[in-house]
């Protein structure tokens, strides 16, 4: 039978150690706040910043709203994230992405101080995580591992495969894999015989964002499956980069869609919220 790895169960585990952590901070008198930036009013971000507001109600953690026009200029975003990043009362900065198309991401990302870059998109931060320095780490990949040591699946010494190498996902993916004494490889749009790489893998995390693409053809029997991927099917129900169906009958484990990595994204979040307190 196919493990099923319980992304619901486990970012819970995640969410309510870090509730008891914040009221033992609390009660020595330190407070968390972290502050969300959302510019216009993208459905979809609304959405995940509603969810990130809630989890940090539900663990204790302050949050600021900014909830800023369509039309805001890049100056006045830089502008506030500046203020926020003087105010002392501050632990964390986020800016729900994307932005509109007339303010640059990068400059965006770069204005975070490394400090307060809860996100862990900061040039900063990506850097320190190569080089094993303490620092924030992307939410989604760090979920992973959170999902695989809270799963009984060793890392070290395992073949590990990375299909894709966004910024934000595959490439720190492949990052804490190594750093978790993995033997890693990424994958790409343009790796040849991609089926035989997959097939190599003990550990296949996919990401590449195209819809039940990895059926069992690309896995090796009992390899451990996570797929980060979210979209909808033609059913307009939620599905990820695996055909499920097809994968689980080989795979030895394997995350479903919903409820595999995509909530661990945010357990992470405010597991970096809590841990900004450490970074200095
Ligand atoms: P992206 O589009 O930035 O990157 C996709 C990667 O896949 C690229 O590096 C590309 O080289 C690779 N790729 C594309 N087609 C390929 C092919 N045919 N063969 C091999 N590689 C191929 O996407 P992303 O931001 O990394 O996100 C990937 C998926 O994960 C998306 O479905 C996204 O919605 C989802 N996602 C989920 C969460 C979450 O919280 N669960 C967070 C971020 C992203």
């Amino acid at each position: 039978m196919v493990q099923l790895i319980d992304g619901k169960t486990i970012s819970k585990q995640i969410k309510d150690e870090l509730k008891e952590q914040v009221a033992e901070l609390s009660a020595k008198g330190v407070k968390i706040c972290l502050a969300v930036i959302q510019v216009g009013n993208d459905p979809a971000s609304s959405v995940y910043v509603g969810n990130k507001k809630k989890a940090c109600a539900y663990i204790g953690i302050d949050s600021l709203s900014y909830e800023l026009p369509e039309e805001t200029t890049e100056k006045e975003l830089l502008e506030l994230i500046d203020k926020l990043n003087k105010d002392d009362a501050v632990n964390g900065i986020l800016v729900q992405l994307p932005v509109p198309k007339h303010i640059d991401e990068d400059k965006i990302i770069k204005a975070i101080s490394p400090l307060k870059d809860v996100d862990g998109f900061h040039p900063m931060s990506v850097g320190a995580l190569s080089i094993g320095q303490p620092g924030f780490v992307s939410c989604t990949p760090a979920g992973v591992i959170q999902l695989l040591k809270r799963s009984g699946i060793e890392i070290a010494g395992k073949e590990c495969v990375v299909i894709g190498r966004s910024n934000i996902v595959g490439k720190p993916m492949a990052m804490l894999l190594l750093r978790e004494n993995g033997t890693v490889t990424i994958c790409h749009s343009k790796t040849k015989d991609l089926k035989e790489v997959c097939k190599r893998a003990d550990i296949l995390v996919v990401a590449i964002g195209r819809p039940k693409m990895i059926d069992a053809s690309y896995i090796k029997e009992g390899a451990t499956v996570i797929d980060v991927g979210i979209h909808r099917d033609e059913n307009n129900k939620l599905c990820g980069d695996v055909d499920f169906e097809s994968a689980s009958k080989v795979a030895g484990a394997i995350t479903p869609v919903p409820g595999g990595v995509g909530p661990m994204t945010i357990a992470m979040l405010m597991h970096n919220c809590v841990d900004s307190i450490n970074i200095k």
